[in-house]
């Protein structure tokens, strides 16, 4: 049982220092038992989040008490701010179907994201005020869903404020302050005649969005920059409410699950790597769960890998600091499933500052591979704890973000560890691209929905 989770042995011909290697990785690899205790632990804190009782789970209401049911209509603006690059998307839906989508990246830069907050919704609104010039729609009347990919203390479906920042952002002066409130104070500043219909997570944006592909949807996943779930719970299992809903059967629960184990309840599995690499982190000591999974870090725990194998004389220098991303990552992964490692030699010898052999980048691509192992491991612990949670004939799991897009084989070891802990759970994995964009859309049109029937 225990041997299906084991990554691929280390394959060089020094066996001496493979066996030392082994030992030295031993600690990045969880067993079967280990995950499922990770997964009881996850239950339980699941259990206390929606009791309102002391939990790393957030569990948080996001108020969207339906999916599309294929009558969305009209033209929405939608921003999506968290990940890589910050969007603005003018989409039109039809039917349900989407039938027009433009779409402008900006660049938000360091200053700005560790800056005043205020400052970062003042550049928000600039975006939006030069897209829709773009479109040449600056003096029309438009609805806007925001999709804001951090943990929120919802209030309503339009309200809600940061718990904290995560990922690259660490803004000040947000304490308290309602996100869709401010974005929609600065638009206005900027005599945009644009209101803010719904603020949602990432999550619930690709939980719609997949919903509307399948409406057997019933999950949502990121796994990018930062990881995160979000799934259809039900109503009367959910505590907090500060809207009406008496009809209401299912409720989309944001889980927040980066920050499992916050609380010390999955230091079981934290490691000397794991340590550093959160020392190293913008937000430290916080969303530890994330920065097993997260993009953002797992170039920086195969970094932070090569230098204790250095330490140990097991590597020939270590990686420089940020000279290896979570695309490198998944450059050896692609490469050592080719059978080959010419590419990985010459990244870790310009990484390194050294020559570095065919050997050593055997080595990297082992480390690669038991780093990914691990988060793919750990993602699907959590989906799989969902999936026998609302114990349905079958769910379909929406999942989004750039590691699921590009890593080589991460889908394909999701598929594997979820069947493993969830064996009588029928379930499929269904990309579901730009579920901020499209899920946005939809979430205000079914907010719009709603609204009319009040
Ligand atoms: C945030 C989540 C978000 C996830 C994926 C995390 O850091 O807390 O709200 O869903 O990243 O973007
Ligand atoms: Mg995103």
């Amino acid at each position: 049982w225990d041997e299906q989770f084991l990554p691929p042995p280390l394959r060089i011909d020094d066996q001496a220092r493979a066996q030392k290697i082994n030992a030295r990785l031993s600690d990045l690899i969880l067993t079967g038992a280990t995950l499922r205790r990770v997964g009881e632990v996850f239950e339980r804190e699941i259990e206390r989040g929606l009791k309102e009782q002391p939990s790393s789970l957030q569990m948080e209401n996001t108020y969207i008490p339906e999916l599309p049911d294929g009558t969305e209509e009209g033209l929405f603006l939608a921003l999506d701010l968290g990940g890589t690059n910050f969007r603005v998307l003018l989409l039109e839906l039809r039917g349900g179907e989407l039938v027009k989508e433009d779409v402008k990246q900006y660049h938000i830069s360091d200053a700005l994201r560790v800056g005043p907050g205020q400052d970062l919704f003042n550049f928000l609104a600039d975006c939006v005020l030069d897209f829709v010039r773009s479109e040449g729609m600056e003096n029309e009347k438009l609805s806007l869903g925001f999709t804001f990919s951090f943990p929120m203390k919802q209030h309503s479906i339009l309200s809600g404020e940061l718990i904290t920042w995560t990922k690259s952002f660490k803004c000040g002066g947000m304490e308290g302050v309602d996100v869709a409130a401010l974005l929609q104070k600065c638009l206005r500043a900027r005599n945009l005649d644009i209101t803010v219909r719904v603020l949602l997570n990432d999550t619930t944006g690709t939980l719609v969005a997949g919903a509307h592909i399948d409406p057997s949807v019933g999950i949502g996943v990121i796994l990018g920059t930062g990881s995160n779930g979000c799934y259809m719970e039900r109503a009367s299992r959910v505590q907090h409410w500060e809207a009406a809903h008496e009809r209401v059967h299912d409720v989309c629960v944001d889980v927040e699950w980066g920050a499992f184990g916050d609380n010390g309840c999955l230091d079981f599995i934290r490691t000397d790597i794991d340590r550093e690499v959160d020392a190293g982190s913008l937000l430290v000591a916080s969303f530890t769960f994330e920065k097993y999974i997260g993009g953002k870090y797992l170039g920086d725990i195969l970094r932070a890998a090569l230098a204790a194998l250095t330490a140990e004389r097991l590597f020939p220098a270590a990686p420089k600091p940020n000279a290896l991303a979570t695309a490198d990552l998944s450059m050896f992964e692609e490469e050592s499933m080719r059978g080959s490692w010419e590419c990985t030699q010459a990244t870790l010898t310009s990484a390194c500052g050294t020559p570095v052999s065919a050997a050593d980048a055997l080595v990297a691509q082992h480390v690669a591979r038991v780093v990914s192992n691990r988060a793919a491991q750990l993602v699907s612990v959590c989906i799989a704890t969902l999936l026998r949670r609302m114990d349905r004939p079958y769910v379909g799991v929406a999942v989004d973000g750039s590691v699921f897009r590009r890593h080589p084989r991460i889908a394909r070891l999701m598929d594997k560890y979820i069947a493993l802990l969830a064996p009588k759970h029928k379930f499929s994995l269904l990309a579901a691209e730009d579920g901020s964009g499209k899920g946005s859309a939809l979430t205000a049109a079914i907010a719009a929905r709603m609204a009319a029937r009040q």
